[in-house]
């Protein structure tokens, strides 16, 4: 553990009030705040250290290359990762599954082909497989979570039949908190010859990731949820993967050649980076991994075990308010209904006049809100720099809520 209120001060904006209250910002699963070094690292970078990327034959452009550059050792230490190439950088979660719905899963799907889904995927693991489904006929199947929201691993598996061309797995949902055994899915499913996908937006803020040791093929993650700066992200790709796969976007700097007949292309990585990347950003986002490996992901980890069990503990005791999953080992997300609250974003407005900030709505995940029969939840989500007594702010303002809907 640490000392929390130390970790606290590296964050300025949680300094601030919001409608006169001091901020509790719980709306970690959406986006995290940002640590001051990864506001420097930004600042510096455009004020001092600005130059377009690889293409340059001039100091700052070469300072520039470097230090985006590095962060892929830095994503790939952060990932267990055995290799930085195996790194493609990306704007997010969002970019890298599309990345590989279009490079990869394209070239070697066909009609009738299966995709195995949990229904607890974000939108961002679904829609790019819809799209799959729409313009080739590759079929979507689904596999539940029990009534406590977690996924049984050997469910999982027993849903892989001979038709089965890849799983895509959340690692923790956004909505229930639930983490997923992936390591058991993904041993097996390399037994049967299938890919797995590992959707890592919301476990790799949370708990150590080692993607050697999960055996998954593609691990991706968005940098804005891990401290770091918005339109940041990677995906790591197994190397025989990569070999597989062909480029989603074409334009320059993943190109080596190109003629009026022919082109021929840079080599993985950045086959598949076309285009000015998001410079700043991503060295922004090894910023913030060097910031969360400095704190020690083991030491997050236990923090936030700490928050979740005495915000569990909690909010079961409000009797009137309806917490969604209760899967062992869950991460610190809660979203809840209330007794007598029209919608969740009433209470979110509620919330937000005591200067508590959740997210209100459907997260994304409308799978998931038909499984668990709501349109709609509140969400409170926690992360490194939340404490106890923002758990109890929470309760404080929920409390109210509940009084005001009578
Ligand atoms: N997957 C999960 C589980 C998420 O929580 C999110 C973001 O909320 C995403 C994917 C999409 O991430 P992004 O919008 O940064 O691409």
């Amino acid at each position: 553990m640490y000392d929390v209120q130390e970790i606290r001060k590296d964050f300025p904006i949680l300094a601030r009030e919001v409608n006169g209250k001091p901020l509790v910002y719980l709306d970690n699963g959406a986006s995290a705040q940002k640590p001051r070094a990864v506001i420097d690292a930004v600042t510096r970078g455009y004020a001092e250290e600005y130059a377009n990327v690889h293409r340059g034959l001039h100091y700052l452009s070469n300072l520039a290359t470097e230090k985006y550059e590095g962060v892929r050792e830095i994503i790939a230490r952060f990932l267990g990762a055995p290799d930085p190439e195996e790194i493609v950088y990306t704007t997010g979660t969002t970019m890298g599954i599309n990345l590989v719905a279009y490079g990869w899963a394209m070239e070697h799907l066909k009609a009738g082909d299966e995709i195995l889904l949990s229904v607890m995927e974000h939108h961002a693991n679904i829609v790019p497989w819809h799209f799959l489904r729409e313009r080739m006929g590759v079929v979507l199947k689904w596999v539940d979570v029990d009534e406590t929201g977690a996924l049984d691993p050997q469910k999982v598996i027993d849903a892989i039949g001979p038709k089965t061309k890849l799983l895509a797995i959340t690692q923790m949902s956004n909505v229930l908190g639930t983490v997923v055994d992936v390591k058991t899915i993904c041993h097996a499913a390399r037994e049967k010859g299938v890919p797995v996908l590992v959707d890592g937006s919301q476990a790799a803020v949370h708990m150590p990731v080692n993607v050697a040791e999960i055996g998954c093929d593609f691990y991706a993650i968005t940098g804005h949820k891990l401290y770091g700066p918005s339109a940041s992200g990677a995906i790591w790709i197994a190397k025989n993967r990569m070999a597989e796969m062909r480029p989603f976007m074409g334009g320059g700097d993943m190109i080596r050649e190109v003629s009026k007949d022919e082109v021929t292309y840079n080599d993985p990585p950045m086959k598949f980076e076309a285009g000015t990347p998001g410079i700043v950003q991503q060295i922004g986002l090894g910023v913030a991994l060097d910031y969360m490996m400095g704190v020690g992901m083991d030491r997050i980890a236990a923090h936030e075990a700490s928050l979740r069990d005495y915000a569990q503990s909690r909010l079961t005791g409000l009797n009137w308010l309806q917490v969604q999953g209760h899967a062992p080992g869950k991460g610190a997300i809660f979203s809840f209904t209330m007794d007598g609250a029209g919608h969740a974003h009433d209470i979110s407005t509620i919330l937000d006049k005591k200067g508590v900030a959740v997210r209100a709505g459907h997260h994304c995940a409308g799978p998931l809100m038909d499984h668990l029969g709501v349109t709609a939840t509140c969400r409170a989500s926690f992360a490194m720099y939340n404490t106890v007594e923002e758990v109890d702010a929470l309760v404080d303002a929920l409390e109210l809520a509940h009084d005001l809907f009578g």
